[in-house]
């Protein structure tokens, strides 16, 4: 994937719920910040979950400023990945904690190569993972006690995850760690792309009060009324 990754809007995995704040204008365009409104459906997609395999057809909002059209993703998901996240965690976590990628992919149900492909590109992304979430696990939670260095550089960007994930569950509420991740990364947390993970730290200094959770990421917070 190259400069054409496409920026989603990471949203909440209950499609009613996105549904309706799409409609009533509350989605923000990850672009501008305009509101989305309504804009068809992307094209449907068979995603490996935690639970399964499920058809998925994430809708599509257009921006009323830029008009730019952006694909709502639920952030069970990764952009261009066949694997939900929490899939894609628990093969990264058997695998810094030791398991080869063949045991993993036999744990899991998954082809080998799937998984090799997974743990490689976490370890050659695994600096810019530790740096994104290490400031966003601070710009959360300024108290946060630094993070110690593990086994790894790819172990260490898991840590960073999970601190910041610690961090955004005390300043909103808890979350899924693996959601949390797809939504912090604005999807393309396995993404080999130039394209800048979403910075809310660049918006202000202070985390909005209602970001998240229902409705996914940093890009996916509530136009103000
Ligand atoms: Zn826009």
């Amino acid at each position: 994937m190259g400069a054409g990754a496409p920026m989603v809007l990471m949203v909440g995995p209950n499609a009613g719920e996105v549904e309706r704040a799409l409609r009533a204008g509350e989605l923000v365009c990850p672009g501008c910040e305009g509101r989305l409104r309504p804009w068809g459906f992307a094209s449907p997609r068979t995603v490996v979950l935690a639970g399964g395999a499920e058809r998925r057809r994430p809708r599509r909002g257009r921006c009323r400023r830029g008009g730019g059209t952006h694909v709502l993703l639920p952030d069970v998901m990764l952009v261009r990945r066949a694997h939900g996240v929490e899939v894609i965690g628990a093969a990264l976590h058997a695998s810094a904690e030791g398991a080869g990628w063949r045991r993993v992919a036999a744990m899991l149900g998954v082809a080998a190569t799937t998984v090799r492909g997974w743990v490689r590109r976490w370890a050659e992304r695994a600096e810019r993972l530790r740096a994104h979430f290490t400031r966003l696990a601070v710009w959360l939670d300024a108290t946060l006690a630094p993070i110690g260095p593990r086994a790894s550089p790819s172990a260490d960007a898991l840590e960073a995850v999970a601190a910041a994930a610690v961090a955004a569950g005390r300043r909103w509420s808890a979350m899924p760690l693996w959601r949390f991740a797809a939504a912090a990364s604005g999807g393309r947390l396995l993404c080999n792309t130039g394209s800048p993970f979403p910075a809310p730290w660049t918006a202000g200094s202070v985390p909005a009060r209602d970001c998240h959770h229902e409705l996914g990421g940093w890009n996916g917070r509530r136009a103000p009324p």
